[in-house]
């Protein structure tokens, strides 16, 4: 699909939010188009500085991120798996494959070097095209990924409530013009924590399958879903069929955030790939650590930084907070 056909008027209602249309690239933007993204665009350097500043003044490392590694996220089994094509080169020989999240280094770096740590991570994902028509999927955006040594999932979602909450506070004080400006400053609340836990098998229970865009239009605040069945790195407890893992959602926009306690022992991490049917040899390094009983019990979480900014600023799409949109299925030339 070339650019002009993907500049569609999508129409679309999703989750209670409109999507007008789907974002153009920058050199087709009239001069209001470009004072909203100039709106947007500070929403997002804000949220970088306060986010990277309160990790750092939490005495976390700050990581640069890779793109090619032998392993990354097999991204599998996930309910909601929608990657069309997998990104594999040959580079000096050997097979490696584009970003699709950095938890496998996460957890190696927590486990051998760092305590606590984050990276802003660039993730590839060549996502089916309808995933344009969701509004917050784009083929390639950034986590901020952190992980931290020893902890709960409790201290990670209490970490991430006052940095959420800290977030909008700051932003109300710093940005109101622009809040105004993007119709957003009446709207965006700053949120009572604890945020609300609600365990995914109750949610089947009472919503169905389907149950996470039934819960979407029914909240006002983020809220936690707990106890998610997916990749092998999750912990999971098998006598009591529990994983002690969560997902915090933002109403009407979806999922922000993914993170777990994690596995780290060798036996169970090897059973659930056989299991999964992940192919074990692209883990050749991790699995090795953990036989060697240097892996090391964690828990993090990666937060969609377009995801988080789109939903702060009001965007009508996950493009229009990216300079350079990502949209999937529209290859513009920037
Ligand atoms: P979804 O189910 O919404 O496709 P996911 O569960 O596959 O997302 P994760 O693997 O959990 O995504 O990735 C961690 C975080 O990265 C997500 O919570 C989300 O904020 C963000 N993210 C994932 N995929 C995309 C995407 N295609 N575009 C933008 N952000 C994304
Ligand atoms: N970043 C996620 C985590 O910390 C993994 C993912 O991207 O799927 O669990
Ligand atoms: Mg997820």
């Amino acid at each position: 699909m070339g650019p002009k056909t993907a500049i569609v008027q999508a129409g679309l209602t999703i989750n209670g939010r409109r999507l007008n249309e789907i974002p153009k690239p920058l050199p087709q933007l009239s001069e209001s188009e470009i004072e909203r993204k100039l709106c947007i665009s500070r929403v997002m350097t804000h949220t970088l500085g306060y986010l990277t500043g309160r990790l750092l003044d939490n005495k976390f490392e700050w990581l640069l991120p890779v793109m090619f590694s032998r392993s990354t996220d097999p991204l599998w089994p996930d309910p909601g798996a929608s990657i069309e094509k997998r990104i594999e080169v040959e580079i000096y020989g050997k097979t490696v494959r584009t970003t699709l999240s950095m938890i496998i280094h996460k957890m190696v770096a927590c486990s051998l070097a760092f305590e606590k740590l984050f990276i802003l991570s660039p993730n590839a994902r060549i996502e089916r095209r309808d995933r344009a028509d969701s509004g917050i999927h784009a083929y390639e955006f950034t986590q901020l990924d952190f992980e931290m040594r020893g902890a709960s999932s409790k201290t990670v979602r209490s970490l991430v409530e006052g940095l959420i909450s800290g977030l909008i506070k700051s932003l109300r004080d710093a940005l109101r013009h622009e809040l105004i400006h993007l119709g957003r400053f009446g709207s965006l609340i700053v949120p009572e924590t604890p945020f609300r836990v609600y365990d995914r098998k109750e949610l089947e229970t009472r919503f169905g399958e389907n149950y996470e865009s039934k819960l979407l239009v029914k909240i006002h605040e983020p809220v936690w879903i707990t106890n998610i069945p997916r990749e092998f790195y999750d912990f999971e407890d098998l006598d009591r069929d529990i994983w002690d893992n969560y997902d915090l959602l933002l109403p009407q926009y979806g999922e922000v955030l993914s993170g777990a306690r994690r596995e780290w022992e060798y036996n169970k991490i090897f059973g659930k790939m056989k299991r999964d049917e992940v192919a074990a040899e692209n883990y050749e390094e991790l699995l090795k650590l953990a036989g060697e009983r240097r892996l090391k019990p964690s828990a993090g979480a990666g937060i969609g930084v377009e995801r988080l900014v789109s939903w702060l600023a009001g965007a009508k799409h996950i493009g229009e907070v990216q300079t350079f949109p990502r949209i999937p299925g529209a290859v513009y030339d920037l």
